[in-house]
């Protein structure tokens, strides 16, 4: 598909009811579904908890599955200004740098999937996501920071301030420390404790004039070459950005013991470390990689601690739903965590564009997400489990199947254990064009979520579609609401009398 076509696909679809939609949370998530939603004629108002918009994280890469969103919602252009092409993934031991695999990306990756992979300094697409956001019309609020949802009538948030921000719908993109989270999975009885992954992400970024009397580091610098040093009980990833300007740098390790959050809740997120504690890590690694190490400017490391939650059963109560890390974090061994935010953000613009309704486009909403979401998170965390096994049998065996995959790449016959270098796995993770999917598998895609809604909840698909709870208000419309009304009320009195 080029991208007129997409441009065309997109440029006809426009909200089936404006609604006034209150987003908390300005990161990827929130930030692309405003702007897709104002763009299909919705209000929007983005809650945002920080004071003013900061260069957060480091770089990320942008995949073909949230590429073809941006570039939907007229934003890739000028992503893609501050943006650089991956070329290769490869994949080397951490001992002596030997390269044990390897897989081509750009441009056939773009050929394939009809969409760029590039890598981008996280603020730097939060800031151009702000300024097409805020050029399309949408409200963003900084130092906004919500902490209660209530939907048992019209959706509405109170911030910090006391003061409360009404809506028709309310769009938790809050990410994995969300306080919507809590409104949606306290409502179903589940827990939305997060719990540590006993992982977590050294970060940093060593700016070019470092490297500049390093030959081989230049090297890595001056490539369009993402690299995977593959070691025991963690890995580091590296590949340039801004233009190779500087290098990002993240290296994966089992986490400490992680101190207690101010307000007890919850562990931190991010701790400034010692470089003496990556060097202490890394001891062992290729003279490559502590060259490397040596370059990072003091007070450059940060540590990212990575928690998780239990899986969600519902992504929505009431009018109000959850969208990217709030709704499914993702280990980032396969980069998927934003695009899969933006995805969501995709889906739900799309949503709203086949229905009217909000409980209906919440519920097809889930039913198109959450199993490719469960199977991302799936894959994502035995990918670490297979980078961080220890030296031995079977280490060698895992670096025995990335050489054959690397050799029979384009065939996709011998799998990756690393993921994210392997052909089916990036036919699954890149290849998927959520928007279009969501617009021509619509009605199935209602079918499986009225299937699997109306129920105790809903006595009947009109009660689905209005979200009418109250049965008794309920005139069944047709043979068929007729038929599943007198089957949900015989379900309800054997449940009764069980
Ligand atoms: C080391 C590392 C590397 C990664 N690399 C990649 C990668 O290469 N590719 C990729 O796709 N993903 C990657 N990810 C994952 C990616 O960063 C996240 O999945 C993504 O940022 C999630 O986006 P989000 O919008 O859901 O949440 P966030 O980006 O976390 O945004 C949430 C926003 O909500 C705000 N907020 C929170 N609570 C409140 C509140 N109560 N009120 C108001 N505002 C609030 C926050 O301030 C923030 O601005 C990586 C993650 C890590 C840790």
């Amino acid at each position: 598909m080029n991208s007129d076509q997409r441009s065309h696909f997109f440029a006809n679809r426009q909200a089936a009811r404006p609604l006034h939609v209150i987003i908390v949370g300005a990161g990827m998530a929130g930030l692309t579904a405003g702007l897709g939603l104002q763009l299909t004629g919705h209000r929007v108002t983005i809650l945002e908890q920080v004071p003013r918009f900061q260069e957060t994280g480091a770089g990320i890469q942008i995949a073909p599955n949230a590429a073809r969103v941006l570039d939907r919602f007229g934003v890739l252009a000028d992503v893609l200004k501050d943006a650089d092409m991956l070329e290769r993934i490869s994949q080397r031991r951490y001992a002596d740098d030997q390269e044990l695999g390897s897989a081509p990306v750009m441009p056939s990756a773009g050929r394939r999937y009809g969409a760029p992979v590039f890598v981008i300094h996280r603020g730097d697409l939060q800031r151009i996501l702000v300024l097409a956001a805020k050029r399309a019309g949408c409200q963003i609020k900084t130092g906004q920071k919500v902490m209660r949802v209530d939907t048992t009538g019209a959706p509405r948030v109170q911030t910090a301030d006391d003061t409360w921000h009404h809506g028709d719908l309310v769009l938790g993109a809050d990410g994995i420390r969300s306080a919507v989270r809590g409104h949606v999975a306290a409502a179903q009885g589940h827990s939305e404790r997060l719990t540590p992954t006993g992982e977590a992400a050294y970060r940093m970024l060593i700016p070019r004039d470092k490297l500049a009397t390093h030959e081989k580091l230049l090297k890595l610098l001056n490539q369009n070459v993402a690299v995977r040093w593959i070691g025991p009980g963690g890995h580091a990833m590296g590949y340039p950005i801004r233009h190779h300007s500087a290098y990002n740098l993240v290296i994966l390790h089992p986490a400490g013991p992680v101190p207690p959050a101010s307000d007890g809740r919850q562990g931190v997120w991010t701790v400034q470390r010692d470089k003496a504690e990556v060097v202490d890590f890394c001891r062992g690694w290729s003279p490559l990689m502590q060259e490397l190490l040596s370059c990072v400017p003091d007070g450059e490391l940060t540590e990212w601690m990575l928690y998780t939650h239990a899986p969600l059963k519902h992504w929505a109560k009431d009018r109000a739903a959850l969208i990217g890390d709030a709704c499914h974090p993702m280990l980032p061994y396969t980069a998927q965590g934003a695009a899969n935010a933006i995805e969501d953000a995709g889906a739900l613009v799309t949503a709203l564009t086949c229905t009217g309704s909000v409980g209906l486009a919440l519920a097809v909403y889930q039913e198109a997400r959450q199993a490719r979401c469960d199977k991302m998170q799936a894959g994502t965390a035995a990918v670490g489990t297979s980078l961080h096994l220890p030296d031995g049998e079977e280490q060698r065996r895992r670096d025995d199947a990335i050489r054959r995959a690397t050799a029979g790449f384009e065939q996709g016959l011998q799998r990756n254990p690393d993921l994210w270098a392997d052909r089916p796995w990036q036919d699954f993770m890149w290849g998927v064009d959520v928007m279009k999917d969501m617009a021509g598998g619509w009605d199935d895609l209602m079918a499986r979520a009225r299937a699997r809604h109306v129920g105790p909840s809903y006595c009947c698909c009109c009660c689905f579609v209005e979200q009418r709870e109250d049965e008794s208000a309920c005139q069944p419309r047709g043979p068929l609401c007729r038929q599943r009304r007198r089957a949900t009320k015989a379900v309800v009195a054997k449940r009764a009398l069980s």
